[in-house]
């Protein structure tokens, strides 16, 4: 009994009470930090195996970084990554992280459909769909209903069918393959109805994006509600930009 009781010590709590001010080890990459320091821009932009990085002025796309660290390896003094997992938002605009920029990426409420707070603000159950994924975003968005993370305790939930849904959330690449049961998974689902990109892969194809596999027509019908970066993404980011895209944290 002794043994459990000091197992239990050590582990302190096996839930995070706040998962807005969590603190996640070191090695984690979050939202970058681009120093103005001169640097060759050429040499920066071409080790991006993603076309994440753009010139005059630097800047970081999160929607296509891969988070490989490459860039900071080799431009330690420009690019830093820091421990901020807050990095999800309704605003592509926002994904874009530019030198010099320490800006909090956010949920803007005011650009978050009024239907959305009024009818999910409360109870928020979702259908997820690979869609070409590698099972990486996936794992991470099933951790975060784990008894650590825990995010029903904010109603928010996955459920088997899309007629039980209230949005969907895709992952992977989007591959021909896919593309139309997406489409009938999406159609079943009732109006009010959100959609949520997890992942490199699904907000702009990652390092498949020019793959004749993949085909990502569906986003050209629909607007997105939510752009959940990283790759994959982390629980934490995952539970922040659901939560703050379904009701206005206080
Ligand atoms: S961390 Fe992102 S921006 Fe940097 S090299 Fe890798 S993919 Fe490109």
């Amino acid at each position: 009994m002794f043994d459990n009781i000091k197992i239990l010590y050590h582990q302190e709590k096996q839930f995070i009470p706040d998962t807005a001010n969590a603190k996640v080890p070191g090695i984690f990459r979050g939202r970058p930090v681009i120093s103005t320091e001169k640097v060759d821009e050429n040499s920066l932009v071409e080790i991006c195996p993603t076309g994440a990085i753009s010139g005059s002025p630097v800047s970081i796309n999160l929607g296509k970084c891969t988070f490989c660290g490459e860039c900071a390896l080799r431009f330690p003094n420009k690019i830093k990554f820091t421990t901020d997992y807050k990095i999800a938002t309704n605003d592509r605009e926002k994904l874009i992280v530019k030198e010099g920029d320490e800006q909090p990426i956010e949920v803007n409420p005011e650009t978050v459909r009024k239907e959305i707070h009024r009818v999910l603000g409360h109870s928020l159950k979702l259908r997820q769909v690979s869609a070409g994924g590698d099972n990486s975003c996936e794992w991470e968005l099933g951790a975060a209903n784990n008894v650590q993370f825990d995010m029903s305790r904010f109603g928010i939930e996955f459920v088997a069918s899309p007629r039980h849904a209230d949005g969907i959330v895709i992952t992977g690449p989007i591959t021909k393959n896919m593309a139309e049961a997406l489409q009938i998974c999406y159609d079943a689902i009732p109006e009010p109805k959100i959609i949520v990109l997890a992942g490199t892969d699904a907000i702009s194809g990652g390092i498949h994006k020019d793959s004749p596999a993949v085909d990502r027509s569906f986003l050209d019908k629909y607007p997105v509600d939510l752009y959940i970066p990283g790759n994959p993404t982390h629980p934490l980011t995952i539970i922040n930009g659901l939560v703050d895209l379904t009701r206005k944290r206080k």
